[in-house]
């Protein structure tokens, strides 16, 4: 029988795509994680094998491989899970900027095959669409190179590297408007002149720019939707350099990456009742300066130490703990379940409370309990907890601050209004654990710290939990 060689090929991609889908569908349940991810990375190492059998530029191939492998390995190893969105946005960027570079250097070489010919007679000699290959190429320039400098800004704002406010500056608008016509104009005349290929790059130097001036001004507590809504991008950009090189499961994983990003971006902006519109032109213009932390805070906290506190749990039938960005920067989850274990032997009914934005990306809250063995149905949705928050005696908030914020309730015109939070200060009494009264994400004070039911317990998130415990244990 003869056996064609791209058949094969294409039931091999068939099945990696199948894999990827297997993968993302693991990755829905916390028990199925693990295999989704490992199903994944099989689909994704077939993928590239396939790609690799009769290539003309194996050399190449493996070296990338092995340089990719390496850099994917050290930063497993290397990066803190505080540190993960910046990775996120930094992988996102890649891909945006590889999708742009191989679009390019593809176009410059089918421009050498063609030679006197021209683009468009030599596509159609060798059996493409010209039209799709031209348009696919500029839109995996400008989406590419809008992902790459977007998510490069994205990674310095939440590094703290460059101020991660919001800006309102509104030449920043101008500049996005200004680039986006500039890169779509470029685009139709190269699409009317596809052998201008210097072109080419000149659009991805103008998408550059446009990538900065869409993420320059978002900040503050919408930064969660920017980087879903990059990672999105890179997946679309994917998707436009497979139809450049005709690779179908480039256009499959592509498509996957840009829908879930998108799915993602959506469920984002619902847990913080913002529309994507509001977040990416920056619709700020009802929100005022806000109070200031010491008309907030002055004369109205209370600070508890760890013995006053372990005396609260006493009396307590029911405790909620909700968890914020300072667990995972204290690396408190282990300690935390060890003192969830330690009431719920004394008989406590102990549920976590999950905001869907806690931490520093999707499932932040999610990740660091499952490490610690806290089991899944005690994790409960914002929704879910805060129908019945009346009645939980101890609130005990870890490292949260934005998310249980009760200006984004009350104040109107406060940066973080409309966005659901935990309601915490409707619990019977709150305990707060936190370093100071700093601020979090957002940059803004939170009158939670100076509610009549609040007790702050200052310190280090591990530090103080094991503290509590042993104060609990003391008191027998
Ligand atoms: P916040 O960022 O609002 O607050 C975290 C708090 O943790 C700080 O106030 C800080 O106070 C405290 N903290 C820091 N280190 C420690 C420590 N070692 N021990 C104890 N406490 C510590 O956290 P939330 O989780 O409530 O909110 C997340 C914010 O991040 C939201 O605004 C969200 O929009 C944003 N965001 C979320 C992303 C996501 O995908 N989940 C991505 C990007 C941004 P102190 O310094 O006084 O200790």
């Amino acid at each position: 029988m003869n056996v064609d060689t791209d058949s094969v090929k294409n039931i091999l991609y068939l099945l990696a795509s199948v894999l990827f889908i297997l993968g993302i569908k693991g990755l829905t349940h916390p028990r199925t994680a693990v295999r989704g991810n490992l199903l994944g990375a099989a689909g994704m190492l077939l993928a590239i094998v396939v790609t690799m059998v009769g290539s003309d530029h194996l050399g190449w191939l493996i070296a990338g491989l092995v340089v990719g492998g390496l850099c994917g390995i050290v930063a497993a190893y290397k990066i803190e899970m505080t540190g993960m969105p910046q990775l996120v946005a930094l992988f996102n960027g890649f891909g945006g900027i590889a999708s742009a570079l191989v679009a390019g250097a593809v176009l410059h070489d089918y421009l050498d095959k063609a030679g006197d010919t021209g683009l468009v007679q030599w596509l159609t000699a060798e059996g493409q669409d010209p039209t799709q290959v031209i348009i696919a190429t500029i839109a995996s320039g400008i989406i590419g190179a809008v992902t790459f400098s977007g998510s490069v800004l994205a990674f310095a704002k939440l590094q703290q590297l460059v101020s991660s406010a919001s800006n309102t500056n509104p030449l920043l608008k101008v500049g996005n408007v200004l680039c986006t016509i500039v890169a779509v104009g470029l685009g139709v005349v190269l699409f009317m002149n596809p052998d201008m290929a210097g072109l080419y790059w000149v659009i991805v130097l103008v998408s550059l720019a446009l990538g900065l001036f869409l993420v320059l001004p978002i900040g503050g507590a919408d930064m969660p939707v920017v980087i879903t809504l990059l990672n999105s991008y890179s997946g679309i950009a994917a998707a436009a350099t497979g139809f450049v090189i005709n690779n179908t499961v480039l256009i499959v994983a592509g498509s996957l990456v840009g829908a879930s990003g998108l799915i993602l971006t959506r469920i984002m902006c619902v847990a913080m009742n913002r529309s994507l519109t509001n977040v990416l032109f920056g619709v700020m213009a009802e929100v005022g300066e806000g109070p200031s932390s010491d008309e907030v805070y002055a004369g109205k906290v209370k600070s508890a130490s760890p013995d006053e506190v372990a005396m609260l749990f006493d009396g307590a039938r029911r405790v909620l703990i909700v968890p914020g960005y300072g667990m995972a920067a204290a690396q408190a989850q282990h300690v935390v379940s060890d003192l969830a274990d330690l009431l719920m032997a004394k008989g406590i009914d102990v549920e976590y409370g999950i905001h869907p934005v806690a931490g520093r990306m999707p499932g932040h809250m999610n990740v660091l309990l499952a490490e610690a063995d806290v089991p899944y149905d005690l994790l409960k949705e914002m929704d879910d907890v805060n129908t019945t928050i009346e009645q939980v005696d101890v609130a005990l908030v870890i490292g949260a601050n934005d998310t249980v914020n009760p200006s984004a309730r009350t104040d109107p015109s406060s940066p973080i209004a409309g966005m659901p939070i935990i309601d915490v200060d409707k619990a019977r009494t709150v305990v707060v654990v936190k370093r100071s009264l700093s601020p979090g994400f957002a940059g803004i004070p939170n009158p939670l710290f100076a509610c009549d039911n609040t007790l702050m317990l200052f310190g280090d998130g591990k530090k103080v939990i094991g503290e509590l415990i042993a104060a609990i244990k003391e008191a027998g």
